[in-house]
């Protein structure tokens, strides 16, 4: 993937987010392994749960540079950097 693809609107940093699946892979095989159904659910939870996650802060509030309040946010972004030099 690119870099600074994504404006993260918690901490406003540009990058490119991190791909977050939450669970556990072990947890999932021992599911498959032991009880078929609860497996299919877990595997199915895990896929829906994933999110794009901020690299800096973890936050999964990351929004595309390239959509309008991405622009905005990083407008506001570089103003602050610029206030503070
Ligand atoms: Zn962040």
């Amino acid at each position: 993937m690119q870099d600074g693809t994504h404006i993260c609107t918690a901490c406003g940093c540009v990058a490119a987010p991190e791909r977050v699946t939450k669970g556990s892979f072990i947890v999932e095989l021992f599911l498959w392994l032991m009880f078929l159904a609860p497996g299919l659910i877990y595997s199915i939870w895990r896929l829906a749960s994933r999110f794009d996650a901020c690299p800096m802060c973890k936050s999964p509030q990351m929004i595309p540079v390239a959509s309008p309040r991405g622009q905005m946010l990083l407008a506001q972004v570089q103003g602050q950097m610029n206030a503070a030099r």
